[in-house]
């Protein structure tokens, strides 16, 4: 999922494809079709505004590849929402769930909304109003969606009950990352973390670094980034810098998680964290740490910055941190990555256990949850090793070539082509 520029992101997709292609010497069939979405359906919803108005909102549902079972992939609500956008996340997807070998496909939706402009009244309207029309092509055997960007567990819920609505009855899994008092999974909170420290830790062994004994800096302090500085220094590592939008802190003897987040919880920023030094965004990427986890936006690791870079793995928790250009510095100079689509899939991975454990209405615990994510990550990571070595190319293009194996080989089978 490296980003180029101001590229339309479906284009870049259709690249990446197609490098991931020739080096793998895919059927040609096989990548015709899987260059472009196999359905998509886009709808114009009407809602009722709190001053009565009626507004018509543009809304998609992408579905890229079900050859692997059915789709999955969130519901975006953001005002430059458009559908290459959507297209290029589902296809993503496809890449995802195939990588940690979840018997699941790829798929996105999409609203042109503002939602930081919206009532919470009007935003469940709008919520109910997207499920009315597209409801009819989701549903756990075929496509489940779940929270992104500006949606979340109180969406999911309105989206769910406007869907048992349709079906006359509850059907919990038809969507996922749902409050855990209506069929939600233990660990879906920090999933996205956990899962990508469990590729951290197998990164570690292969590298034969002692994760007790390494430093690390996280860029960005949401979901991602508080909970990754969390979960690492819970396995020993010492934290030693971390940043938001406001700018960073750094103390080389060590920063604790647990303050770091309650301290932003009052103030809002880590920016101003007592007994540190400040920092911003540009020193820390190119900080002197064992491993760099950026955990906000894209395109932080480019042709200006990568050959400074001294941390031993990039472990990509946000997507698209790293331009092609980087990624190629990267590999000549010997940093180890953990490419996006493998090192954040822990969170489809608990959504996918949340709809198994929807299916036979019977909940696991969050012991269970962990241990089940962790043998998920691990084969993928040791996967995706693998191919690097096979095929001598670096992790980002090796897990492709392990997704794209993997719905090939389900096109194949299913005779599709
Ligand atoms: P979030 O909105 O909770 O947090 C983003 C953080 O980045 C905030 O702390 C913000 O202050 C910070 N930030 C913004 N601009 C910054 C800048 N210029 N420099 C440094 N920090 C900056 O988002 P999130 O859910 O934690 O997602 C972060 C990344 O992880 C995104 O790329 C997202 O696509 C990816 N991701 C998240 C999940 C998940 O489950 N949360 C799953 C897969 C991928």
């Amino acid at each position: 999922m490296s980003q180029g520029s101001t590229q339309n992101p479906f284009q870049l997709a259709q690249e990446q494809l197609d490098r991931a292609a020739g080096i793998m010497k895919l059927d040609p069939g096989i990548h015709a079709v899987l260059r472009e979405p196999s359905r998509e359906l886009h709808v114009s919803i009407p809602v009722r505004m709190d001053d009565g108005s009626v507004r018509v909102f543009k809304g998609f549902r992408v579905q890229y590849n079900d050859a692997r079972g059915p789709c999955k992939g969130g519901i975006r609500f953001h005002p430059e929402e458009t559908i290459d956008t959507v297209r290029a996340l589902a296809a993503w997807m496809t890449w995802k769930t195939a990588v940690v070998n979840i018997p699941l496909g790829g798929g996105k939706g999409g609203v042109i909304c503002n939602p930081k402009e919206m009532s919470p009244g009007e935003l469940e309207r709008l919520s109910r109003g997207y499920i009315d029309q597209v409801g009819r092509i989701l549903g756990p055997e075929k496509d489940i969606p779940a929270p992104d960007v500006y949606t979340n567990p109180q969406i999911m819920a309105w989206m769910a009950d406007e869907y048992a609505k349709l079906r006359g009855h509850y059907v919990p899994g038809v969507i996922t990352g749902k409050p855990i008092e209506i069929g939600g999974s233990e660990g879906r909170g920090d999933a996205t973390a956990r899962g990508a420290y469990y590729t951290i830790r197998e990164a570690c062994k292969k590298l034969k670094l002692d994760l007790k004994q390494a430093t690390f800096a996280v860029q960005g302090f949401g979901n991602a980034g508080q909970h990754i500085a969390t979960i690492l220094s819970e396995a020993g590592a010492r934290l030693v810098a971390v940043s938001d939008s406001k700018g960073g802190v750094l103390n080389r003897d060590g920063l604790d998680a647990a303050a770091l987040i309650a301290h932003k919880r009052q103030t809002g920023t880590v920016a101003d964290f007592p007994g540190a030094d400040k920092i911003s965004n540009e020193e820390l990427l190119v900080l002197d740490v064992d491993i760099m986890c950026p955990s906000a936006l894209e395109n932080q690791f480019t042709h200006e910055n990568a050959d400074q870079v001294k941390a031993k793995i990039v472990a990509e928790l946000a997507n698209g941190p790293t331009t092609l250009e980087a990624d190629e510095i990267f590999h000549r100079k010997g940093v180890f990555v953990i490419p996006d689509f493998l090192c954040n899939a822990g969170g489809v991975t608990v959504s996918y256990f949340e709809v198994v454990q929807n299916l036979y209405n019977f909940y696991w615990d969050l012991q269970k949850v962990h241990q089940m994510l962790d043998r998920k990550m691990t084969d993928a990571f040791w996967a995706v090793d693998q191919a690097a070595e096979k095929y001598r190319v670096d992790p980002r293009m090796a897990a492709y070539v392990v997704a794209l194996d993997r719905v090939a080989n389900a096109i194949r089978l299913r005779g599709i082509v």
